[in-house]
């Protein structure tokens, strides 16, 4: 069993991704397999450094260690070769459609708009997929994936129409998500992938990759998210406002780690404790199913409730 926690350095770390670690983490665990930590820095116009290294400290002070770190802005050339792959197949089209010419058309299941294929005939220039200065995107087969993830999730789609070819090389050469994200699951031997709800919507269409691909798999759960009230009340994935250093200087790690584990129902009471702590009671049907908002001041500290 490999498991992998694969945050974004695209701003603070906060209460929602340690809570995704600690769940990837104690799952790992549990079952005596491998956590490896993959940071996906590759948006270059988001990433920063600094989130890197405040996402490492963060996950060593909450007590989480890893059998491996892998940066994915190192496996430029897996990716370059998958595209390759893909173009071989005949699989990789440019398309000049922008955002506008989406908006106002179908909603996809991640409340985005559905591309509609529209550019699936072009063919790519004679200099291949490296000459194109449009987004890539890949010609999925338009079969529907059936799966329900290992928490009974039903996360069946027919990603061609239900999103729409997915883009795998955005047209300032950065790789896009869908493509990294398969590429180095596959590549690591990944087995189990522990994720956010909120990525749900995304896995058919890596599903589709991964055979396009020929790689296997893995099985997927899709956990419960912290969420807070963004402006205009609407709730919204707690993002980057609940500072880490605000955390750090408000919490020990082992509080944390306990208001953490009382929040996923994993304990009856938020004491504090180390996950190695955690490790013997782990079980998945004890973890809540339903998503809970967080607040953060500096007199209570770190307060996690249900949606009232
Ligand atoms: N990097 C993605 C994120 O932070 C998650 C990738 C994944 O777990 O598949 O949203
Ligand atoms: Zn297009």
């Amino acid at each position: 069993m490999r498991s992998r926690f694969a945050p974004s350095p695209t701003g603070e770390a906060h209460p929602g991704t340690l809570l995704a670690a600690l769940l990837v983490w104690l799952d790992a665990r549990k079952a005596g397999g491998a956590a490896l930590l993959r940071l996906e820095d590759l948006d270059t116009t988001r990433v920063k450094a600094a989130w890197s290294e405040q996402m490492l400290d963060a996950l060593a002070w909450l007590g989480l260690d890893w059998d491996e770190t892998i940066v994915q802005s190192g496996r430029k050339a897996a990716h370059e070769a998958a595209l390759d792959q893909l173009a071989a197949a005949g699989r990789l089209y440019p398309c000049t459609c922008s955002r506008a010419d989406r908006a106002g058309g179908r909603r996809a299941p991640d409340g985005g708009w559905a591309y509609e294929n529209t550019c699936r005939d072009k063919p790519l220039p004679a200099g291949g997929w490296r000459a194109v200065d449009d987004n890539l995107r890949a010609h999925l087969d338009d079969s529907r994936v059936e799966l329900v993830d290992d928490g009974g999730l039903d996360v069946s789609q027919t990603p061609a129409h239900d999103m729409g070819d997915p883009i795998l090389r955005r047209r300032d050469g950065v790789i896009a998500y869908q493509l990294a994200v398969v590429v180095d699951d596959a590549a690591a031997g990944i087995t189990h992938v522990v994720r956010g709800r909120d990525i749900a919507p995304s896995t058919a269409t890596q599903v589709m990759l991964q055979r396009l691909l020929g790689v296997p798999t893995p099985h997927y759960r899709h956990h419960f998210l912290l969420l807070e009230h963004s402006k205009g009340e609407k709730l919204a994935k707690l993002h980057g406002s609940i500072p880490f250093g605000e955390l750090r200087a408000r919490h020990a790690g082992d509080e944390l780690c306990g208001l953490l584990a009382h929040a996923a129902d994993l304990v009856d009471e938020a004491r504090p404790c180390t996950p190695r702590e955690l490790v013997a009671t782990f079980d998945w049907a004890r973890v809540r199913n339903d998503d809970l908002v967080a607040t953060f001041d500096r007199e209570r500290g770190l307060v996690v409730q249900r949606q009232s």
